[in-house]
C-alpha cells in the first residue's frame, strides 16, 4: 500500500509498537494497515457426514465448495450461516473451523469450516447452477484439480482419519442457537 485510502496523501513508514514498520499517512495522522478482504467457505456434510455438498456456479464446469464474502460488521460464522442458506436453502446444525488460506488473485483470506447441515434437501437459487451431494471417498476425485477447495477438503479429510477421530463428535461442533 503506498497511498492513504482515505486521502490519497503518499504513506510514509513508521514504527507502530510491537508490530513494527507501518505506513503511515501524515495528512490523517493514522496507521494504515494493510487491506484484504474476507471470505468463508464450507465444506457441508449430509446428517449422517458420509456424503459433501459440492456446486457449480456462474456457468463453469467444475464443482467447489459453497463461498462468499464476509460483509462488513459481519463475522464469519455469521456469513457462513447465511452465505449456506442463500445458496442452497440449508439450515446449518453445526461447524467446526477447519483452516483459513490467502487467495491472492482476489487479495481474499478465506475461512474455511467444515459444516453438518439440518437436512440433505437443498433447493438452489439464482447462485447456483447445480449442487451434488458426493459420497465422501469420491469427493477429491470429482472437485475442482488444483483448488483451494480441493486443498481444504483434503486436510479436513486427514483430519477425520486421525487422532483425536472424534474432532467432527459433537462435543467439538460450534452449534446454531435457534432464537
Ligand atoms: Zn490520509
Amino acid at each position: 500500500m503506498k497511498y492513504c485510502v482515505e486521502c490519497g496523501a503518499r504513506l510514509q513508514m513508521r514504527t507502530c509498537g510491537i508490530d513494527g514498520m507501518v505506513p503511515y499517512c501524515p495528512r490523517c495522522k493514522t496507521f494504515r494497515f494493510p487491506m484484504f478482504n474476507s471470505a468463508i467457505s464450507a465444506i457441508i456434510f449430509n446428517p449422517t457426514k458420509d456424503k459433501i455438498l459440492l456446486i457449480k456456479q456462474y456457468g463453469m464446469s467444475d464443482y467447489i465448495l459453497v463461498a462468499g464474502y464476509i460483509n462488513q460488521m459481519e463475522n464469519a460464522k455469521e456469513t457462513l450461516v447465511r452465505e449456506i442458506r442463500e445458496e442452497t436453502g440449508l439450515s446449518v446444525k453445526g461447524y467446526v473451523y477447519n483452516d483459513n488460506a490467502y487467495f491472492a488473485r482476489t487479495n481474499t483470506l478465506i475461512h474455511n469450516y467444515a459444516v453438518v447441515a439440518e437436512s440433505e434437501n437443498f433447493h438452489l437459487t439464482s447462485e447456483v447452477d447445480r449442487a451434488e451431494w458426493i459420497p465422501i471417498d469420491e469427493v477429491l476425485h470429482v472437485i475442482k484439480p488444483h483448488s483451494l477447495a480441493k486443498a481444504f477438503v483434503a486436510q479436513w479429510l486427514e483430519k477425520m482419519k486421525f487422532p483425536p477421530e472424534n474432532i467432527f463428535a459433537a462435543e467439538n461442533v460450534n452449534e446454531i442457537r435457534r432464537d
